[in-house]
């Protein structure tokens, strides 16, 4: 059997981060980990061929080659997605999508000959033991959470790993918070599910023998979801990569209540975490308590983030605005907060009803939902009819994107970061990022407006904090990236 796995292309948007792919000469950010997955799962026998598009051309030979073709997107990846399916339809290939745009509205997909929905390990077996026995059902759905210290490691070998910045790895699925906008509780549940440590081991182990060094995304939803396990697993990670001299830097997502236990932020530091994204969302009070956030609404968010980059972790930030107790004064609150803390990477998004999620049953029996939901919360789409005036809120939005992603505001953000921040991450330099350094010299510090203040940075880390280096580059560039995307969300009008 010939199958080809797809995985759309993204849009350019603030996550895409593609003008730092340029810098770094890399063609995407992260892998499509879930096909490489169902890569693995799949029979042996199986003759496998991954296009992701965001690295190379689908052609119509990967389509008529196969037998058929398994797509697997995000919502984000919607348009792209329906492009490839209508294509393989016209080409007379059979369909078969799975991940977080089927699961919620696989209905919608009229096209899709069958869909594998949830999770993989439980309904990808039954997928194929009907396609064995020619009995194949359009959708196959199930509600178990399974275990996944049974998941297979990844098929590396579908991929060029040369082709992007950071490989992926997932140690657990799940979150015990239950945020209303949140759509990972209703995927993946609220009792974390971890694979052990002998299994991550085994999968950093495959990932070193295939040759990778550099950036590893722990995409869990929640990292320290159950961080009891995670304390037991990370001393046996830190033997590992220190048996061979920190061949991996880690990038994951956690909740604020990292802050609160030292002993994890220790390990994860001494591990060679460098980078912690967080789910920050808004300093108003009473927008936190109205999403159920309690665990940020408890808690004084500054001393939190700057002590989880006191242990050597950069904290990235997501933020929102739209809650129904915002006010007009919400959006310099969140410009003030962003900026004293010195969360440089702050992913500020307009509120989103995602499908199914509490959020989304709320507002559809207040009568308040209006399009489906473009699954990009930067986009400055608005997919409810919020409390105050939409077009207040989308202006009150861009405020907040024309201030913090201003060149002044944005460097003024690393000079506060550099404060709090205690490098401790273990790299080695490479001849690419040399490349990457003579390159943001030559664009950022030749022929970009942020010369003067790139050259100021540089002089004053080089002086102050030489092992900053690295993320004063990295971050510079980012702000290319940001400055190029508020361009683009400043000129959105609120349609009505
Ligand atoms: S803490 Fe994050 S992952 Fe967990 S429910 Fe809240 S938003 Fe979702």
């Amino acid at each position: 059997m010939n199958i080809t796995l797809i995985y759309p292309e993204y849009p350019d948007t603030f996550w895409s981060f593609k003008t730092v792919l340029s810098y770094i000469s890399k063609k995407a950010a992260f892998p499509p980990l879930g096909l490489m997955t169902v890569g693995a799962m799949l029979p042996k026998e199986w003759t496998l061929t991954l296009v992701d598009m965001n690295t190379r051309p689908l052609l119509d030979q990967h389509i008529q080659e196969a037998d058929m073709v398994f797509i697997s997107a995000m919502l984000v990846q919607r348009e792209s997605a329906q492009k490839v399916i209508a294509r393989c339809k016209t080409l007379g290939t059979t369909v078969v999508a799975g991940g977080p745009l089927f699961n919620t509205q696989y209905e919608t997909f009229l096209e899709v000959d069958h869909f594998v929905l949830n999770e993989a390990e439980c309904t990808l077996p039954l997928f194929l033991e009907d396609l064995a026995q020619g009995t194949l059902k359009r959708v196959y759905r199930s509600d178990t959470r399974p275990d996944i210290s049974a998941t297979p490691i990844p098929n590396w070998s579908l991929v060029n790993m040369k082709d992007y910045a950071t490989m992926s790895v997932q140690y657990s699925r799940g979150c015990p918070f239950n945020c209303e906008f949140c759509d990972i509780v209703i995927m993946n549940g609220r009792t974390p599910r971890t694979k052990g440590a002998k299994q991550i081991l085994a999968e950093m182990e495959s990932l070193y023998s295939a040759g990778w060094r550099g950036g590893v995304f722990i995409v869990d939803d929640n990292f320290i979801g159950n961080a009891g396990e995670v304390k037991i697993m990370l001393p046996q990670l830190i033997a590992w990569q220190e048996k061979r001299k920190f061949p991996f830097q880690f990038l994951t997502e956690a909740s604020t209540n990292l802050a609160d236990d030292p002993e994890l932020m220790r390990l994860m530091s001494q591990a060679n975490f460098h980078k912690v994204f967080l789910g920050i969302e808004t300093p108003e009070t009473d927008s936190l308590r109205e999403c159920g956030k309690y665990q940020n609404a408890s808690r004084d968010l500054v001393l939190a983030v700057q002590t989880i980059q006191g242990y050597g972790m950069q904290v990235m930030g997501g933020f929102i605005v739209g809650f129904d107790h915002d006010s007009p004064t919400t959006f310099d609150t969140q410009i003030r907060f962003i900026q004293q803390v010195g969360i440089v990477t702050a992913m500020v998004g307009l509120l989103n009803a995602l499908p199914q999620t509490r959020l989304w049953r709320r507002l559809k029996t207040e009568n308040r939902l209006l399009d489906p939901t473009s699954g990009e919360n930067t986009d400055g789409f608005l997919n409810f009819m919020p409390k105050m005036p939409p077009q207040a809120l989308v202006e009150g939005y861009q405020h907040i994107i024309r201030q913090i992603y201003s060149r002044r505001l944005y460097y003024q953000r690393i000079n506060t970061f550099l404060k709090h921040y205690t490098p401790t991450v273990k790299t080695r330099f490479t001849l690419a990022d040399l490349k990457t350094l003579i390159k943001s010299m030559f664009r950022i510090g030749l022929f970009s407006r942020s010369n003067v203040l790139f050259w100021r940075i540089l002089l004053k880390t080089m002086f102050t904090s030489f092992k900053s280096l690295p993320m004063v580059i990295e971050m510079a560039i980012c702000g290319e990236h940001f400055l190029k995307m508020r361009k683009r969300l400043l000129q959105l009008r609120w349609a009505g």
